[in-house]
């Protein structure tokens, strides 16, 4: 019998929903929506679509392994060098590429409970050890926020990657820029600090803190950001990283030749420009936000304040007929059990109109 080798053997597998076609089948009604995936409900940056529909008749050739237009593109964009741009198969591959490239079975790397789940199995599948540190409380300042001082604190001789969401997926939860300023000063130079900003785009500008303005600060920093959430393209799997040359050296080197396809570069290239697109996915998160922040009020429950396109909300109760209520009247949310929340649901801010059926479904749900 082949054994996985030990990190690997220990993990436990990530468990996608089944597609609506097969659960409208089995559930035996139509127009299920999927609150479930922190998608866009808005669909693709409609400039993404225009620009790879011309590509179809090259899909015989090879991307551009190294990703030139997109990369210069993003250059452009963040006042950085080409050589500081690490591009993946969405963020997630980034993020992967980077404790492959910087963790053994001597390290460990850190993260905060109620984060991404993706930073642990990225840590146990290389045999390092991964410190997840307790998170803040419900009753703290940021419920179910990083505590950045445990974090800090839990450094060792032994840590070569913090990773930190901001905002945080599951629970929407924000850092300050002063707090996470703070935190990076603390870290020793051979320490790298991935600060994850999936949702950066969704959090209000004059609040926004934006850590690609630090790298020339600190050369221990690496800002990961992605196309799957405000520009809409999380079916193309695009992403990338920003940090001193020398990491992205390093990530360059174990990276897969063509890990990035063309239609995903092609794509996130046009979207780049879409600011058009960028502020009518940030209005429309904010209302649909807003409405479901207003719901749970009224219904007195507990949620996070978010600064993400989601809302993990409290109920008080094991979530899961709740889940199950929702489901079996067409809409997909998030369980979080896995991420020790057996009583909420993280829910995707979908477009007015299915966070309005969200809404008028809940009073029962949660009855
Ligand atoms: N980071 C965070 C915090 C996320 O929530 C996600 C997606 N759920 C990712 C990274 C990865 O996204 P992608 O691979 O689509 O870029």
């Amino acid at each position: 019998k082949a054994l996985a080798v030990p990190g690997v053997q220990k993990l436990n597998p990530y468990v996608p929903g089944k597609p609506i076609s097969e659960l409208e089948r089995e559930l035996g009604i139509e127009n299920i929506i999927k609150l479930a995936s922190n998608e866009n409900p808005l669909g693709p940056s409609p400039k993404a679509m225009a620009a790879i529909a011309p590509l179809m008749s090259e899909l015989a050739l090879y991307p551009d392994g190294n990703g030139f237009e997109l990369k210069k593109a993003l250059a452009e964009k963040h006042g950085v060098g080409m050589d500081q741009i690490t591009l993946g198969n969405g963020s997630n591959d980034v993020l992967v590429l980077l404790a492959e490239a910087f963790l053994s079975a001597a390290h460990n790397a850190i993260y905060s409970q109620y984060s991404f789940a993706v930073y642990p199995i990225a840590i146990q599948a290389i045999g390092a050890t991964h410190k997840m540190i307790p998170a803040l409380g419900w009753d703290s300042d940021s419920p179910l926020g990083c505590d950045l001082d445990a974090m800090a604190a839990a450094i060792d001789a032994q840590t070569r990657l913090i990773f930190i969401a901001n905002p945080n997926n599951p629970t929407g939860s924000f850092l300050t820029k002063q707090a996470l300023y703070n935190f990076i000063q603390q870290v020793p130079e051979d320490v790298i600090v991935v600060l994850d900003e999936a949702y950066l785009e969704y959090s209000p500008e004059s609040m926004r803190v934006d850590g690609s303005l630090w790298l020339s600060e600190f050369p221990n920093l690496v800002v990961t950001r992605t196309f799957s959430k405000a520009y809409g393209l999380a079916g193309l799997r695009v992403g990338y990283s920003l940090s001193h040359p020398d990491i992205a050296n390093v990530i360059n080197r174990i990276r897969q030749p063509f890990n990035v396809n063309s239609l995903a570069l092609k794509a996130a290239e046009a979207a780049i420009d879409d600011a058009d697109f960028i502020q009518k996915s940030m209005a429309v998160n904010a209302k649909g936000l807003e409405l479901l922040c207003d719901c749970c009020d009224e219904l007195k429950l507990r949620y996070v304040p978010s600064k993400g396109n989601f809302l993990l909300v409290d109920f008080a109760q094991d979530a899961m007929p709740i889940y199950e209520h929702l489901l079996h009247n067409g809409i997909i949310t998030r369980p979080v059990a896995n991420y020790g929340l057996p009583n909420s649901l993280r829910i995707t801010i979908g477009s007015e109109n299915q966070i309005q059926r969200l809404i008028n479904l809940l009073p029962t749900a949660v009855a």
